[in-house]
Formats: C-alpha cells, structure tokens, sequence
C-alpha cells in the first residue's frame, strides 16, 4: 500500500482518467488519500473546493409556464370562452367576474400546489442516504454528499453506490447497473484491472454512483462524485420529476372531464328550450346557459384533492412515516394486512443477553443496557467452555459498544453489542483481546445461512474460526460439544429441550461453535466451516422487550379490521412469545419457513389467514406469503430491510422500508420509508391514509350539492317559466367565494374519532358510494328548496327582485356553511362539542365568507357589480334559521342511517 501522502494536499485530485485500467495502488495515490482514509481537514478542504456531491438539481419548470398550467383544462377553456362571448355582447360586468373567478381559482392552484411540492421536496430529504467512509483510520457514517474524491467508502449488500469508485478490495461483490447499462443480471466486480477501452459494462473494477451493491463487501476509493459521476453526466435521464398523480386523482380527472361534457350537453338543451319554448332572447338565454355551466361544473375540486393527498403525506411524515410514491397514500388506506418484521419493529432492538449455557451448565446473567456492569449469578463457577465462549462471543462480532457522557452505546448491530456487553461482563478486556487477535477473514451474516463465521490470527501465530448464529444451525454443522475441558458427544435432545424453553421465554437464542484453522489459512470458505471441525461451545439467551407503543398500535389495527403477521428469521419459540405478548392474534398460530416450503401455492392461500407468526423465513417466503394474501383479496402492506426484501417489498401493495436498519435497495423498492423503523408508525400511516381517504370523499360530497342546488334552481327555473331565482354573475360569486374558502378546509380535517374502529375499505369499492350519491341528491333538493323558498318568500314580502336575490344569495352560502358542519363528520353526529367549535381553518374560512358575503349585501359597489341589494336584520336571521333547519334535517338523516344501515355510512 501506498504511504501516508495526506501531508502534501491535492488541491484539485486529477478527474477523468481511465482509472479502471490503472492498479488501486496508482489510484489512491493518484488522489493523495491513503487506504485508512483521507485526513478529515483535507476531506473538508475538498469538500469546500470541489463541491457537495450530488446531482444538480433538475431544471425547474418556470413559475410562469406553472402558472398557465393551471389554465389547461377543458373546463377552464370552455368559462373563458363564455367570458369572450359576454364581453362581445356587451355584458362587461358578467365577463370580467368570469374571467376573476378563473383568475381566482388559478391563483389558489398555484399556490397550493407550490407548497405541496415545496413540502413533498423537504420529506424527501429526510431520508438521503448515508455512506460508510474511512476518514484518518476511522469509520465514520457521512451524509453521501460529504463524499469527496479520494475518500475510501465501505460497501455491502444493499448499499447504494455513493459516487464513481474505483474498487480496492472486492468480497464476493455483485453489482446491479441496471440504472446505468440497462443490464438487470447483477455483474461481478473485483479488483484487477481491465483495459482502458472497456466499455462501461465491463468496467469490472468500478462500481458507479447510483447503482446498487447486490451481494457482498467492497472498498473503494472515489474516483469522481457529484455531477463529474458517470450518472451524472447522464442526469439529463434522470430529472423526469415525478408528476403529482395517483390512480384516484386520474379517476376524479376523467370524472370531471366527464361531468364537463355532460353539463354543456344539458347547457345546449336547456338552452335550446329556453329560447324556442321559453321565449328567452338568445342573449339571455346564453348567459343563462353560461351561468348553468358554471354552477355544475366543480372547477376547484381536482386543485382540493391534490392538496388533500399532499397533506397526508406531509401528516404521515410528522408520524415518521415517508411516503416515496403517492399513491400508496390511497392504498395505506385500503391496508387489509400488515405484514411485520419482529426484531427492532415490533420489538424495541434493545438486547441484553440473559442466560449462558454450556454442556455442563447454565448461568444467568444479571444487568440491564449495554453498560458492562452486571455480573454473572453468584455461585456459578469459572468454567472453560464459558470462557471459550465468551471470547467467541466478542470476536465473531462487528458491533463495538462505546461510553460516551456517562451512557453506553452500540455502534453496530444491538445484538451483536450485547454479546459484546456480555464478554465485558464475563471479564474479556475488549482492546487487548483485539489486539491479540486480529480478524483475517469473514463470512458475514445472511437471513439466509443464518450464521457468521470469522478467521482469527491469535497469540503465537494460532489461528482459530469462530461462528455464531442460529442454534439448530450452528449445532448442526458441530461435531463435538466442549464440555469440562475436553469434548464430548452432541446431545441433541437436551440441547432442543434447552433451546426451546429459553425462546418458550421470548429469548432469542444464539449458538457459538470454535475450530482450530492451519497457520496458512487465509481465505474463509463456506464448505470449510459446514464441513470442518466445529466444536459447539453454548448457547446465549438475549431478551429483547416488545416495544409498548406496537402492542398499542396492533390493538388498534384489530378494531381496525387489519391483520398482523410477524414474519422473522428468528426462532418459532421465541417469535410465538413475542407474538402472544404483543397479542398479535388471541391464540396466536406459528409455522416455520420449511412448512411453507412443503406447501403448493394453493395450500399457502389456505394458510396464510389463519398463520399469524412466520418463523425461521427467508425473504424468499416473504414473497409468497405476501402473493397469497394477495390472492385471497387482501391488500398487503410488507415490511423488509435487506436487498433479498426487495421482490416481496415490490410485490406487495405497500412496500415499507426501515429508515434505520434498513439498506437503500431495500428503500428503492419501497413505497414507503419508517424513519424509527417501528411498527407504530405504520399505523399511523393507516390511519392517515383512512383519514386522506375520508377527507377526499367528503370534498366531493360537500362540493357536488351546492353545484347539483345551483344547476337545479336554474333548471327548475326556466323548465317553469319562473324567474331566475340567481344571476349568472351571482351564481359565479357563490362558487368563488365558497369553492377555494369553505371547500378547501376540509383537506385539512384531521381524522374521525371511528377512523380506526371499522373495517378497510374494499380496493374496488367506487368514491361515489351509493350513501355518497343519496346524499348529494338529498343536499342538492334541499338547497333548491331553500332557494326557492326564500325567493318567494322575499317576493310576496315585496323586497323586488335584487334584494330577493340578495337573499338567495345568502341562503345558499349560510347552507353551505351549516352543511361543512354537518360533511365534517361523515360517520358520527356533528352534534358535539369539538364538532360544533370547528377547527381554526374551518373558523377562518367562515370568517372570510362572511365577511365577503356582508360586502356583498351592503357594499354600494358590489351592488352595481352583482346587482345585489341591502337586506334587513331580521330577513337575515330567517337566513341563519333556515341553515339550521337544513342543519337538524340532515342531521337527524345520518342519525336514522346510522341507526337502519351501518353499512351504508361505513363504505
Ligand atoms: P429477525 O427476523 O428477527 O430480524 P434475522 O433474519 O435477522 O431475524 O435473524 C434470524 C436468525 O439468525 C436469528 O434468530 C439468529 O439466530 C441469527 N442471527 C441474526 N443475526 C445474526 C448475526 N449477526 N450473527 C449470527 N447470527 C445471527
Ligand atoms: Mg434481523
């Protein structure tokens, strides 16, 4: 290896060479590091000249062409014609409200949609990767756009590549290029050389930013980062931003293109009727059908649920819980199983080895953290196998457990810290034992083979394999058991008994095994260690409490109507007692992965209902239990945290990825990221997603009534020959005044009380439910009613037709705010406390309709605008009686619902 170089610092590290033709020596000197890493002064000194490395943020459309954006609908097109064709008929007044009720509607769109994407950015932040990188000797865990040229960055399996490196030590290592090549088969990379005209592809000694490690270790040096990366001179590919839609939003688009086309149809019809039955002046008869248009189409509804969906994503992310896809907002929702991991999800990865046992014996272990201080039980005496084991215990071990301000932590695996907390407890002196022994070589830990072995050079030039992990494993590839100083004969009966009483306990049981090696031993194989010479030393207990939060949150998914499923690679024993702690189910049933293997896929879809631990799994199984559940109906929400998770985290309907332990192959194929990695926020998620759900359809079944009341009154009005009960023009101030105040606050509803105490939604279950289409029926002929009552009521009073309508104007608003009242709470009587005090956005959107509609009574210019007229106190109160006539009616209407058809309210 090269010598220490970072005293002469490299102001600007040569870029672009052929790097994978060049030795990794010639590299890292080539970019004055060292291979324990660079100074981290000179790190930062790089930093500052050579930039953060990250892509340049894509180019951003112009707030300008954003703004027209929000004109492209057919609807808009179709008001700004009926504006043009007012104006040439000398209606000024008509035409510029128009064209301020679009401008309006514009404005708001834009902004809100601006700041939902300003936020769903700042969410995005909360979960940039991290690397691993050597800095003066020490590993440290940076923010990858601290990396700069010349780092030395660690990898393993799951990793997201941080930056163009040119690999130094190579383990195993399999590379997935898709994102780079196209080519989905993982490439093997290793160390040497290839020549400098191979094409990217074959690049086998590089790994590029952005692609993904898919097996094994690597280290590299950084060839290139930022924007200098091969992916970023590609990053043209890459800005496509993603477009804020979901499936349901695409529904409610095609149902307003829909809605628009129907409305202008009837517009025709009416209008034909109006001038050759009616004898209205085609002018007029126009404006009418304008005004008709107008008040059916709900121009502000697509703007009100996008804001919807982006404040579930923001109230999930206050939960912990980081939406990567939108449309898994919807789906959360319709969430009819969780499928759980156990360790450090449902339970709290906080581990504390309780329990040693040796062929001859069992020592109970006392203290709790990571602090080194509790002891072994008095009276059990000193024994060699103990002792054997525990120096296996620290050295097959990657955790390190370190005091900073007076508390201990681990750095590393919790497991793996506990064991290491045990050693110390057990009297091994952590430094010198490592430095007595130093790790040659290793075979890491996989759900799959359920160890980890690691090669040991130790005093006088011995050296010596040490393994860990699951006991039937372990002690399967044993060949002797040490006992008393010498070995003896494997007693698997009394080993099982043992091992199940202590997982019977909830303890998660680990077995370790020794075996001497040749003194030229230098690589660890697999077939060595399964076929060697192992000799079992014990087993260790370790508890690990069930987090209380999931023991609440799964009680409430189970009045929720969800399952829950804990899928782990731990031991059947040990799942079935966390499981039945946490009451995952009330007589929880466990199989164990081979089960699942014996069983065709049919069988599986029989199982997986009643199954509720799946124990001894790999991630394979995780793919079929979630295709089975799948099959059967259900929507699956899965949790994983490898990169062998990533098919089944794909396959389900929501993938969740740890935020913590989880690796960026696993977050890529998520849908979603747990930022405390708990099985709560999950729930909360649910529960937001319910709650999107909610406040969507109660959007539409506020905003269709009052445009089902407008259009009908005008129906009404000229299939009878009666006067116009509203103008156009006042027919477009309620909707501008109402759509973006009234109709925009219920995006911002938090979530019913029952949110979490019916059944999920079904996946094809329509947003206009039967109950949703009655209802806007229902509210609709109740506003026409009121309206006409009104009018004629201020008709036989003999007020004249301006302050009549004035009144109707008002009576249509004030319903419209007693209504909101009555939407907020879909499912459960407003007639409470909370309901009646509203929130602050309800208050202040009442706030400004009222204001507005004061204006629009007594303000003498808004009269001439809207030919409006004052009106009298008491003619205001009876406006305020009929909204709480309307009120008390609907009301009593969810009441007799509730009572005679449950159902019909839940869907
Ligand atoms: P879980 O679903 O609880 O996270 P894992 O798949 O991580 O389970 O682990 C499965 C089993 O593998 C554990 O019960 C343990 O016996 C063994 N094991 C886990 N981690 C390690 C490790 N770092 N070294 C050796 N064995 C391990
Ligand atoms: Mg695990």
């Amino acid at each position: 290896m090269q010598k220490a170089r970072a005293d002469r610092p490299v102001r600007n590290p040569p870029l672009d060479s052929a790097w994978h033709a060049e030795p990794p020596d010639a590299v890292i000197e080539a970019f004055a590091t060292r291979a324990d890493g660079l100074d981290p002064a000179e790190a930062s000194r790089r930093l500052a000249s050579q930039g953060a490395n990250e892509l340049p943020a894509p180019p951003r459309v112009h707030p300008l062409l954003r703004f027209l954006g929000q004109f492209n609908s057919s609807l808009i097109y179709f008001l700004l014609l009926a504006s043009v064709a007012a104006a040439m008929l000398g209606h000024i007044i008509d035409a510029t409200v128009i064209v301020a009720a679009v401008l309006i509607n514009a404005i708001v769109g834009y902004v809100q949609e601006g700041r939902a994407e300003r936020a769903l950015d700042a969410i995005r932040d909360m979960i940039a990767p991290h690397a691993i990188v050597l800095r003066g000797g020490e590993r440290h865990s940076v923010d990858a756009r601290e990396i700069v040229p010349g780092d030395i960055v660690a990898l393993e399996a799951g990793d997201k590549v941080p930056a163009d490196l040119r690999i130094v030590r190579a383990r195993g290592l399999l590379a997935d290029e898709a994102i780079l090549t196209g080519e989905s088969v993982a490439v093997e990379k290793r160390e040497r050389r290839v020549p400098a005209d191979a094409p990217l592809g074959d690049r086998f000694s590089m790994l590029y930013s952005g692609t993904l490690v898919a097996t094994g270790q690597a280290i590299g040096v950084a060839v290139a980062t930022g924007a200098q990366t091969e992916i970023g001179r590609i990053s043209a590919l890459l800005s496509r931003v993603s477009p804020l839609t979901t499936p349901l939003l695409k529904q409610i688009d095609h149902f307003g293109r829909l809605f628009t086309w129907f409305a202008i149809s009837m517009a025709a019809i009416v209008y034909a009727f109006a001038v050759l039955f009616r004898g209205y002046a085609w002018v007029d008869a126009l404006l009418v059908v304008v005004a008709l248009a107008v008040g059916a189409i709900p121009e502000g509804l697509p703007a009100v649920i996008t804001i919807t969906l982006a404040i579930g994503v923001q109230r999930m992310a206050a939960r912990n819980a980081v939406v990567r896809r939108l449309p898994a907002v919807e789906t959360l929702g319709a969430t009819s199983v969780i499928c759980s991991d156990k360790t450090g999800t449902l339970t709290r990865n906080e581990m504390t080895a309780r329990r040693v046992t040796t062929a001859s014996g069992e020592t109970l272990v006392t203290g709790s953290g990571y602090a080194p201080d509790g002891v072994l039980e008095s009276g059990s005496p000193s024994e060699e196998a103990r002792d054997r084991l525990f120096l296996a215990a620290h050295l097959c071990n990657d955790a390190e457990v370190v005091e900073r301000d007076g508390q201990w932590r681990v750095v590393g695996d919790p497991m793996e810290g506990a064991l290491a907390t045990l050693a110390a407890k057990g009297g091994l002196h952590a430094e010198t034992i490592r430095e007595q022994w130093s790790r040659i070589d290793e075979i890491p830990f996989d759900a799959r083979h359920r160890f980890m072995a690691t090669l040991h050079e130790g005093p006088g030039g011995q050296r010596r394999v040490f393994v860990k992990g699951a006991p039937e494993r372990v002690i399967g590839m044993c060949r002797a058991q040490a006992q008393d100083g010498s070995e003896t004969a494997i007693d698997m009966d009394d080993w099982s008994a043992r091992i199940a009483h202590a997982a019977s306990q909830g303890e998660r049981v680990l077995a370790f095994a020794e075996m001497p090696a040749r003194p030229d031993t230098e690589r660890l194989s697999f077939d060595a260690v399964q076929n060697g010479d192992l000799v079992l030393l014990g087993t260790v207990g370790l508890i690990d409490p069930p987090r209380e939060e999931a023991v609440e949150a799964i009680a409430a998914c189970r009045s929720a109507g969800i399952a829950v499923k804990m899928i782990t690679g731990d031991h059947v024993g040990t799942a079935a007692a966390i499981a039945r702690q946490l009451a995952i189910a009330d007589d929880p049933v466990a199989v164990e992965g081979r089960e699942i293997d014996a069983v065709s896929d049919d069988e599986l879809r029989g199982l997986v209902g009643r199954v509720s631990v799946f124990a001894r799994t790999t991630p394979e199984h995780k793919l079929r239990i979630v295709r089975a559940l799948q099959a059967e109906g259900h929507i699956v929400a899965m949790t994983g945290d490898g990169v062998n998770d990533a098919p089944a985290l794909k396959q389900a309907d929501v993938g969740v990825a740890m935020g913590r332990k989880g690796t960026e192959a696993a977050k890529e194929a998520a849908e979603m990221v747990l930022v405390d990695d708990n099985f709560a926020s999950i729930v909360a998620a649910v529960q937001e997603g319910r709650t999107v759900y909610d406040n969507i359809r109660k959007v539409i079944a506020w905003t269709l009534p009052t445009n089902g009341g407008e259009t009908l009154c005008v129906i009404l009005a000229i299939a009878f020959g009666l006067a116009l009960p509203m103008t156009p023009v006042q027919i477009l101030w309620v909707n501008l005044v109402t759509e973006v105040t009234l109709g925009l606050v219920l995006a911002f509803e938090r979530s019913e009380p029952s949110v979490m105490r019916r059944p999920p939604r079904r996946r094809d279950e329509p947003i206009l439910s039967r109950f949703l289409v009655w209802r806007v029926v229902l509210v609709s002929l109740l506003f026409t009613a009121g309206v006409f009552f009104v009018y004629e009521y201020a008709m036989r009073q003999g007020l004249g037709e301006a302050a009549a309508r004035t009144m109707v104007v008002n009576t249509l608003v004030v319903m419209e705010i007693f209504y909101l009242f009555n939407v907020r709470y879909l499912h459960t009587t407003s007639f409470s406390l909370i309901g009646a005090m509203g929130t602050p956005a309800v208050l202040g959107a009442i706030a400004a309709v009222v204001a507005a509609q004061l204006a629009f009574t007594y303000a003498p210019f808004m009269h001439s605008l809207f030919g409006s007229a004052p009106i009298s106190f008491a003619d205001g109160l009876l406006i305020v009686g009929i909204g709480v006539a309307l009120m008390v009616v609907l009301e009593a209407e969810k009441a007799a619902m509730r009572r005679l058809m449950p159902s019909a309210l839940a869907a």
